[in-house]
């Protein structure tokens, strides 16, 4: 495969651009812009510049609004909803992080609910702000019907992420996970089709309902949820969070009235941060969960989830990233005024 070789600010340059060029305000555009910029810069790049030509059909459509003006509202001293302007959902997260932290300091915890937004950027860019910012957080979207819930063939949850922030010591980056409720992200099966690699046996069935490790098949047919019955109650339980806690659609509510124009459907995401300073161990906690994270890495074969990204992002400043060279020439075409 062909690549093309950009740095980090043409990233940044090549998204927003395309995105101003169709129909998102500087402030939407940037907000998207830097998600997209992070994703490239640790190697996840499902949700990198790969993702620009759903953003874009979504704004030809007219489904996303690029000009969205999020607005919050407190509901309660420790609760907080951000309606998203049905825009994408990181300029809404830019705008509702320090209220959602300011908050989770004064009570201790709070929680936020964002509706109205079109979500379809990587979770770890979320929580991993609120955790370098000394807070532990978590964070959970659905999305549209893809994954089969454990007895059935016929897709009615979401990919459904989860994602959780941890604080560090000596001035290390947070410990975040990050990760699909499905065995595997649709992203990562829509690349394995797109470079011609088969998938690992357990993510999804085809068309005719049979397990297959064939990317394109699970494409028409279904994921599964990761390990069986127990993934699949975690991702209904995003459901309940993300949409029937907060006031959104679920699902398969949002299959319904989604346009199908290949970018993401309207959802909602449930967001908690906690301050582990007013809640148990107030001087200790900080020392006594490094003592457990140094047990767990002197383990043989054990790494921390996020240090992939986190040594990818040691590099990608001065090395830059490639990105294949047809997904870089459709940009530049989507982006011609
Ligand atoms: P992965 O399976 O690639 O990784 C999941 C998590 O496990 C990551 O935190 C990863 O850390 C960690 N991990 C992987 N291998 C190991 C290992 N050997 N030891 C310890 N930890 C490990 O992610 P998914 O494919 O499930 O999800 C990819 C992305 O898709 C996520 O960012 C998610 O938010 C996004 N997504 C977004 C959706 C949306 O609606 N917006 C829907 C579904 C998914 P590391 O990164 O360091 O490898």
């Amino acid at each position: 495969m062909s690549e093309t070789h950009l740095s980090l600010e043409q990233v940044e340059a090549l998204a927003r651009g395309c995105l101003m060029a169709n129909g998102c305000d500087q402030a939407n555009a940037e907000a998207v812009a830097a998600t997209v910029t992070a994703a490239e810069r640790d190697g996840a790049a499902s949700h990198g510049l790969f993702r620009i030509p759903g953003y874009v059909a979504a704004l030809k459509s007219g489904k996303v609004n690029g000009l969205a003006k999020p607005k919050a509202e407190d509901l309660a001293p420790a609760t907080l909803r951000m309606d998203g302007d049905g825009g994408f959902a990181p300029l809404a997260h830019r705008l509702s992080r320090p209220l959602l932290a300011e908050r989770a300091r004064a009570q201790g915890l709070a929680a936020l609910g964002i509706v109205n937004v079109h979500h379809f950027s990587a979770l770890w860019v979320e929580v991993e702000a609120l955790a370098a910012d000394g807070l532990v957080a978590f964070a959970c979207t659905c999305y549209t019907p893809s994954v089969a819930p454990a007895g059935s063939r016929q897709a009615f949850f979401g990919t459904n992420p989860i994602a959780f922030g941890w604080p560090r010591g000596d001035g290390q980056p947070p410990l975040v996970f990050d990760q699909a409720t499905a065995a595997m992200a649709r992203g990562e099966v829509m690349i394995a089709a797109r470079d011609g690699r088969e998938l690992p046996p357990g993510v999804g069935l085809g068309p005719d309902g049979r397990p297959t490790t064939d990317p394109k098949a699970v494409l028409e047919g279904v994921l599964l949820p990761f390990g069986g019955y127990k993934g699949s109650a975690i991702a209904m339980m995003v459901e309940l969070l993300a949409a029937g806690l907060i006031g959104e659609g679920f699902s398969f509510e949002a299959a319904r009235y989604d346009n199908k124009d290949g970018g993401p459907p309207r959802g909602g995401e449930f967001m908690l941060a906690i301050d582990p300073a007013r809640l148990g161990d107030k001087e200790g906690w900080l020392d006594h969960a490094e003592g457990f994270f140094a047990g767990l890495t002197a383990l043989d074969g054990v790494r921390l989830p996020g240090d992939r990204r986190y040594a990818n992002r040691a590099l990608t400043p001065s090395q830059g990233v490639q990105v294949p060279k047809t997904l870089h020439d459709k940009i530049v075409a989507l982006s011609a005024l």
